[in-house]
């Protein structure tokens, strides 16, 4: 079987409802583009708390995990969390996340490019906006902590969702668009970025 180019490989973004309500579409969307990485689809809808459980329950070990992330989250800063049973945290985080994504627009994006998975992630930073790093986009434009949203009773504001995996990126892409709404389109610029000859740059 062949193995697909790396630069084929496609990942799902969303820029949650704070992200839209903050005036941060431009920004977010810029700093994707600037990476190299192509957009292959694109569209704003307000999503119901189905298709947002869903969207959750494509990964099986997902509650598991997230779970997991979230005690160690406060046990790194000495805090202790709010149970240690991770699926008894996840199932609370489910339902105030159906409650955030669904409480108003998102734009769904697909980004198309080389290790196009990483790069999103690294790109947009840690789940905790407290500790994600500096230079990314939820370590730069928002605030938000475990603590504070748990003490809330809310899901934590992050302003944007990136795929976690290549098979996660699958499976939500098949989620959030038809085949049809991606579109497979040859950008000018992948020519400096893949081409493995550079030659016709000089006149
Ligand atoms: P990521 O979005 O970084 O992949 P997860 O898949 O672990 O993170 O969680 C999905 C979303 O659930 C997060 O982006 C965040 O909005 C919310 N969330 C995760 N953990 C918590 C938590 N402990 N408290 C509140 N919300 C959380
Ligand atoms: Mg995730």
């Amino acid at each position: 079987m062949k193995i697909p180019h790396p630069k084929t490989e496609r990942t799902l973004v969303l820029i949650k409802p704070d992200g839209v309500q903050r005036s941060l579409i431009g920004e977010i969307i810029g700093r994707y583009e600037r990476s190299g990485l192509k957009l292959a689809g694109l569209k704003m809808c307000i999503p119901t708390e189905a298709h947002i459980e869903e969207h959750y329950s494509l990964d099986p070990a997902w509650r598991r995990v997230t779970g997991e992330k979230t005690i160690k989250g406060y046990e790194s800063k000495g805090l202790t969390p709010p149970s240690r049973d991770p699926l008894e945290i996840t199932a609370r985080i489910l339902a105030n996340l159906k409650k955030y994504l669904a409480s108003g627009p998102v734009i769904a994006m697909a980004w198309q490019g080389a290790h196009a998975v990483a790069i999103v992630r690294k790109l947009t930073g840690g789940t905790e906006p407290l500790t994600s790093d500096v230079g990314t986009i939820r370590g730069d434009f928002v605030l938000d902590s475990y603590q504070m949203s748990d003490t809330d009773g809310r899901a934590v504001r992050n302003l944007v969702h990136a795929s976690g995996s290549v098979k996660e990126a699958e499976a939500e892409l098949a989620h959030w668009f038809s085949k049809k709404e991606l579109i497979g389109y040859r950008l000018i610029s992948e020519q400096i970025l893949y081409d493995v000859n550079l030659d016709g740059l000089l006149e």
